[in-house]
């Protein structure tokens, strides 16, 4: 039987000019198990609700329709916020999670100009 041969891993090309400024890093507490209970707890909870809007966010990766559902930390971690307690957690759709991250970065540099 022949040997399979492994594919050589692809790099992937980084274009620099479309790239977003701030690539998402991957913070392994967002992958663990405890993060994607308690995830599925408040998305169950805020009955699939954007808390800042009230938009019926993605259930389903098909519900292409509805913005993406993320479990936002109300309190930031950074700022000392409860990672895993659910009082500390929202339901908020892609839009507004952006718009309230960049909100904050800004209110970030005005507060520590560099
Ligand atoms: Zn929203």
């Amino acid at each position: 039987m022949p040997r399979l041969t492994m594919a050589k891993p692809r790099v992937a090309v980084v274009d620099l000019r479309t790239a977003k400024p701030e690539p998402k890093r991957v913070d392994p507490f967002y992958q663990s198990r405890e993060w994607l209970k308690v995830r599925a707890l408040v998305l169950k909870r805020d009955n699939y609700t954007c808390q800042t809007c009230g938009i019926a966010v993605r259930r389903h990766p098909e519900e292409t329709d509805k913005p993406r559902a993320l479990v936002d930390h109300i309190v930031e971690r950074r700022d000392g916020g409860a990672d895993l307690d659910p009082a500390n957690l929202a339901t908020i759709c892609d839009p507004c999670h952006t718009r309230k991250t960049n909100q904050k970065r800004a209110e970030r540099q005005d507060r520590h100009p560099s």
